[in-house]
């Protein structure tokens, strides 16, 4: 427990600084200590702490200085700072803590207290950690299809153009799939919508199966509609994605309870051509051509690939 939250020490003083640390390492805590607020600072630029410990007068840049430094740096996570002072005038509190530490100790140093303000700072820190959780947690079911647990619609009209410029600006390939699952209507007409619905699910199993983990990404454009976004990928490649999905499709039919279902998808792939212009290469533009292409792979009779260059 102690270890999630490693303790930066500055102390000038020798002799309080060695005692110190051997004390909050007994406590189980682990230590790195410094003898001034500028040599703490330095650390703390290269490595995060949730816990400072910092003596207020100290040579190079004293406790204050460290706090109003620490408080003006954005880092990864929330710093819980005790000032640790032979002042201990009202006047001098109201500073320390106007100047960003959450807590003072007055010296000589209780080590019985010490420990006890520890476990406040693990408390607060930790209440930070549960409260970041739960915040990536629902950034992340906003932008996730409940259903299938691909990303939603509203993911991809974030992010697409933002791939798009990236592509653009680096010259890189960027190539998306379309894909409509043909008759979709049928299967819940027939076997009902709780089945359609772990189709639905299947289809974006088999899909995930196919893309690269981390880099390609999938998203729910609409009910049976999904969008495959494959980075770094020219059409070339992202049609031979999408006519290995086809095949997985048809090669494999989808067993659901103690039903062998037959499904298939259209296609439409497209990606930006770098030869083009610049202002071809926008989100709606590549969205309506795609959408154009998986209209053709409809027109021509469904289960098919129908592919363009933006
Ligand atoms: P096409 O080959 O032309 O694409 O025909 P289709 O039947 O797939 O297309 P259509 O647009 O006529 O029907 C889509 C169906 O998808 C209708 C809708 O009820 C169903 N659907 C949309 N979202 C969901 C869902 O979340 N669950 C289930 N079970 N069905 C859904
Ligand atoms: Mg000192
Ligand atoms: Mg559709
Ligand atoms: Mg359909």
């Amino acid at each position: 427990m102690n270890r999630n939250f490693p303790i930066l020490l500055a102390e000038d003083h020798v002799v309080t600084r060695k005692l110190l640390e051997k004390k909050l390492v007994q406590a189980g805590h682990e230590v790195t200590s410094v003898e001034n607020g500028r040599d703490a600072l330095r650390l703390f630029e290269n490595r995060f702490f949730p816990i400072i410990l910092t003596d207020w007068i100290m040579p190079e840049m004293d406790g204050l200085e460290l706090c109003r430094a620490i408080r003006k740096m954005h880092s990864k996570g929330y710093v819980y700072i005790v000032l640790l002072t032979a002042k201990d005038g009202k006047d001098d509190i109201i500073l320390g803590l106007e100047s960003g530490a959450d807590d003072y100790l007055t010296k000589p140093i209780d080590h019985l207290e010490l420990i006890a303000r520890l476990n406040t700072a693990k408390r607060i820190l930790s209440l930070e950690k549960s409260l970041k959780d739960a915040n990536e947690e629902n950034i992340l079911l906003s932008v996730t299809d409940s259903l299938t647990g691909c990303y939603n619609r509203g993911y991809l009209n974030e992010t697409l153009p933002n791939e798009i410029e990236r592509a653009r600006r680096y010259d890189h390939d960027l190539s998306i799939v379309f894909c409509d699952i043909d008759h979709f209507k049928k299967v819940n007409d027939t076997h009902g919508h709780q089945v359609g619905d772990l189709v639905l699910k299947e289809f974006v199993q088999r899909i995930r199966e196919l893309v690269r983990d981390k880099v390609d990404w999938i998203a729910r454009y609409g009910g049976e509609e999904f969008m495959v976004v494959l980075p770094e990928t020219d059409v070339t490649g992202a049609c031979s994605m999408a006519k290995r999905l086809r095949s997985s499709l048809a090669d494999r039919k989808i067993l659901i309870h103690d039903k062998m279902l037959s499904v298939t998808s259209s296609f439409g792939v497209t990606g930006i051509n770098l030869d083009t212009s610049v202002s071809m290469k926008k989100f709606d533009t590549i969205i309506g051509q795609v959408d154009k292409f998986l209209y053709q792979a409809k027109e021509k009779g469904r289960d098919c690939i129908v592919s363009g260059v933006l």
